[in-house]
């Protein structure tokens, strides 16, 4: 045996890059409000639920001095507290003035403004059907800015085919942001077919780094043989963009970063589609694309995608830290 043997050349690999993709702008906004509440008032800052769904973010801001807690009753007086991107309940800041805490609202603008839509019906004595997911963050935080109720959540088609309102003439739908396209305009047709005077957003109410993301990942689809979405299990519009591009016929698979890829996943693959989360930085792109390269020979491309201008406005307490 040669010891002195040159290393078997690595194979090809395309990889196609989607755009846009990882961060948006109320990501952006919401890692930015923890960053500057540590620099204006010192560590540590509590944060109520993780800021966005990324473990990656999570451990950058809790080197900084960012404590993550689950409820505000973990958090002891006297201390600044941050609400996250995915937006409360209006009891959690009803509570937090209660004991006289400071806190900062991250929750994403295009969150808000469905809230403030859902109190507007409310106040017009109008049913609510909530387009979401149970459980999400998203969904508890909108569900808890009316009176119960007031709103009905509704998650999938079937669920829109028996909904049972008590007064089907004064209804309106509005939905979470981060759902599937496809997914949620099935719903809503469902809605309105049952429910022919419905009111709604035009469309729905799901944001433009969702659909952007999404769409993306359709273009990629019929390019590649696999498609590697990086973003976290419990954020939502990752999970979507897996969903996206197994519905178009690729295999797909979630991973938090290039840590959780096996070799053997891709054998066979000769096109990867990669993209990335809207709670998901950049660097877990790179640190993907370094991986493959020591397995293939990389040859990298992004796609042309729709171009994101969106810059959200930081809380007035916060404008000039
Ligand atoms: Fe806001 Fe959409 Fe980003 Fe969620 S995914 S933080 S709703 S822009």
């Amino acid at each position: 045996m040669d010891g002195n043997a040159a290393p078997p050349p690595r194979p090809p690999l395309d990889v196609l890059i989607a755009a846009p993709r990882g961060f948006c702008a109320g990501v952006d906004r919401a890692i930015r409000i923890v960053e500057l509440a540590i620099e204006k008032y010192g560590a540590p800052v509590y944060v109520r639920h993780e800021i966005v769904h990324n473990r990656h973010v999570i451990d950058n801001l809790r080197a900084k001095g960012a404590i993550f807690v689950e409820e505000l009753d973990e958090v002891p007086d006297g201390v600044p507290v941050v609400f996250s991107a995915h937006g409360v309940p209006k009891v959690v800041p009803a509570r937090a003035s209660e004991r006289g805490l400071e806190f900062l609202d991250a929750t994403c603008p295009l969150v808000s403004k469905v809230h403030r839509e859902a109190e507007r019906l409310v106040d017009q004595q109008r049913h609510i059907l909530f387009i979401g997911h149970r459980g999400h963050p998203e969904v508890i935080g909108t569900l808890g800015q009316v009176p119960d109720g007031a709103i009905t959540l509704i998650e999938t088609v079937a669920d829109a085919e028996t909904v049972a309102p008590a007064d089907p003439d004064n209804l309106s739908f509005l939905t979470q942001t981060t759902l599937s396209v496809d997914d949620t305009a099935a719903i809503v047709a469902t809605l309105q077919r049952r429910f022919p005077s419905i009111r709604g957003p035009r469309g729905e109410d799901i944001c433009y780094a969702t659909s952007n993301r999404q769409a993306a990942v359709k273009e990629l689809a019929p390019q590649c043989d696999a498609l590697l979405v990086i973003g976290a299990p419990n954020s939502s519009n990752s999970v979507r963009l897996a969903e996206v591009a197994e519905r178009a016929g690729v295999r797909a698979l979630l991973i938090q970063d290039a840590s959780e890829l096996d070799r053997g996943w891709l054998d066979g693959v000769r096109t990867l589609g990669v993209t990335a989360g809207a709670s998901a930085p950049e660097v877990l792109v790179r640190g993907l694309i370094a991986r493959l390269e020591t397995w293939f020979e990389v040859s990298e491309r992004e796609l042309a995608g729709a171009t994101e201008t969106m810059i959200f406005k930081l809380p007035r307490a916060l404008q000039a830290a």
